[in-house]
């Protein structure tokens, strides 16, 4: 079966390979204080800041998914409220979470084909995080570095957060343009879901030491302390970290696989705006997703659409929120290969052209 699904995704194939390696090196039993533990989170630190160049002067935690990230972030940086940026079912949902810790967190929509316009945010004073979804995986828009950067201009008090769910590990993500950022794993890093990796600015490490937070197992300044010797609080996921240690040593650096994923995005939307019953989404090419393509049509269609790739072995990715019934979206993640993206588009010439 050919999985286009966004989330979770494909995996890597060697993966399986690395489960078994895995448990033949005994690492499934270590000791989350032992020597071995403190190595292998050393390398992985290390290659996460190569591989996805990461500043050397960046925080990188370990926590379970996106969504501990936007707990974490209420509790431990956001002492008053949050401002929530969004157009699409993730973003909103991040605002919900943020509104149950602090219900003076607010939120500011923007339409599907429009990019966010910065210098007109009406952001609140004593906000403390501006939260962005940088890339949408419910409807296929992404925020781009400019945008991102004159947010950082326009408003330079709160600190930043980005949810990079579906672009981490695909795109070459600019961190200095933001202060928070993270994004689970069981998307473009390829791998099996119960993870995700946060990272965090000086400035906002700064923060969070002022504001000292301790009350829950995964504050912020716990998640410090412990990193300071590559450990963390709790047990952490050994296998998911060995998995992503193996398979981020045999990575193109990010520039490469953020080259190969927008050749390949700009392919795609080319290929479908060839079609009129089943349309791009985003007509605005400027705010397209690079890594997850959404196509909308008469959900009668969309259904048969999907219900048909099926049976030719092929997995769509449903529709989410708002667009639930009447698009379906394609995953353009690393793990996926070319020959793949050959096969569906055959697919689509043949029953759809
Ligand atoms: C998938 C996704 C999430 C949720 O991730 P979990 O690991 O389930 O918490 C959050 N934000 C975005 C943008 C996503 O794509």
């Amino acid at each position: 079966m050919l999985n286009f699904y966004p989330g979770p995704s494909k995996v890597y194939p060697e993966v399986r390979d690395y489960l078994v390696m895995a448990y033949d090196e005994g690492i499934l039993s270590i000791p989350h204080r032992s020597d071995r533990f403190v190595q292998m989170m050393r390398d992985l630190v290390g290659l996460l800041r190569k591989k996805l160049n990461i500043p050397q002067d960046y925080y990188i935690f370990f926590t379970s998914s996106a969504t501990e990230c936007w707990e974490i972030i209420a509790q431990s940086l956001t002492p008053n409220k949050s401002m929530h940026v969004y157009n699409g079912a993730f973003g909103e949902k991040w605002l919900e979470y943020a509104k149950k810790l602090r219900p003076d967190s607010y939120g500011q929509s923007f339409e599907l084909n429009d990019a966010i316009d910065a210098p007109l945010l009406p952001v609140e004073d004593h906000t403390d995080v501006i939260c962005v979804t940088q890339n949408e995986t419910s409807n296929g828009t992404q925020v781009n570095m400019q945008t991102l950067l004159k947010l950082q201009n326009q408003h330079k008090d709160p600190l930043l957060a980005i949810d990079a769910t579906s672009s981490m590990a695909g795109l070459n993500l600019k961190f200095i343009r933001a202060d928070i950022w993270f994004a689970s794993v069981q998307k473009c890093f390829g791998l099996p879901a119960g993870m995700a990796v946060m990272v965090c600015s000086p400035r906002t490490m700064q923060r969070a030491k002022a504001l000292n937070d301790k009350k829950h197992y995964n504050s912020l300044v716990y998640f410090y302390e412990k990193m300071l010797n590559y450990q963390t609080g709790h047990t952490p996921n050994v296998l998911n970290l060995y998995l992503m240690r193996q398979v981020l040593d045999r990575k193109p650096l990010i520039k490469q696989v953020d080259q190969m994923l927008v050749e390949r995005a700009q392919d795609l939307y080319a290929f479908f705006e060839e079609f009129t019953d089943v349309q791009l989404l985003v007509e605005n090419p400027e705010v397209r997703s690079h890594t997850v393509i959404a196509l909308k049509g008469p959900a009668k269609l969309i259904q048969e659409i999907k219900r048909n790739a099926a049976t030719q072995g092929i997995a769509l990715g449903n529709g989410y929120g708002n667009w639930a019934k009447d698009t379906f979206r394609i995953a353009n993640f690393p793990a996926i290969v070319d020959a793949e993206y050959d096969e569906l588009k055959n697919f689509f010439r043949k029953n759809y052209q």
